[in-house]
């Protein structure tokens, strides 16, 4: 079948992955997907326009979701650096409200998820597949505990840096 209404210079390219590293925000799947599609990795379904938990349909479309996609690339979206004195005595707490933020998230927004929890040098490192996750816990840190939060968005790579620091 071919496509009727394909604007003068504009050429349909097969390799989308190219294409989607190249555009901002590329991971945001805006090109039309067929509706249900079904994630392989994660069972998540693309309907009504976005990414649900849905009960998966026999016979769906399948297509990677943008988080899947981010964490085989191992391409983060937004980055939670936490760190200070308080931070390394209160670990575990801390990481219960991560781990709850994200649960909290997760379970409405499927894209939203926690890619890795690390240890670096001066603190914890906590990189998330979405710049609204790596924000709420951040939000949700100084909720609990205070301390100082300050944000760095990168529009240009849509990219959000998070620090939250109590000593
Ligand atoms: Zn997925």
């Amino acid at each position: 079948m071919k496509t009727t209404h394909v604007p003068s210079g504009f050429h349909p390219v097969q390799h989308e992955r190219i294409i989607e590293e190249l555009v901002h925000d590329s991971y945001k799947l805006r090109g039309k997907l067929p509706e249900p599609t079904v994630c392989p990795s994660c069972g998540a379904v693309f309907r009504q326009g976005r990414w649900q938990w849905l009960e998966t349909v026999p016979g769906a479309n399948e297509h990677v979701c943008p988080a899947c996609l981010r964490i085989q690339d191992h391409f983060p979206a937004g980055y939670v650096f936490i760190s200070g004195g308080f931070a390394s005595s209160h670990q575990n707490e801390l990481l219960q409200i991560i781990h709850n933020e994200e649960a909290h998230q997760k379970a409405e927004h499927p894209l939203k998820r926690i890619m890795a929890i690390k240890s670096e040098e001066g603190g914890v490192l906590v990189t998330t597949t979405d710049i609204h996750l790596a924000r709420g816990i951040g939000e949700a840190l100084h909720r609990a505990y205070q301390g100082t939060l300050t944000f760095h968005y990168n529009p240009e790579q849509f990219l959000l840096r998070v620090r939250w620091d109590r000593d």
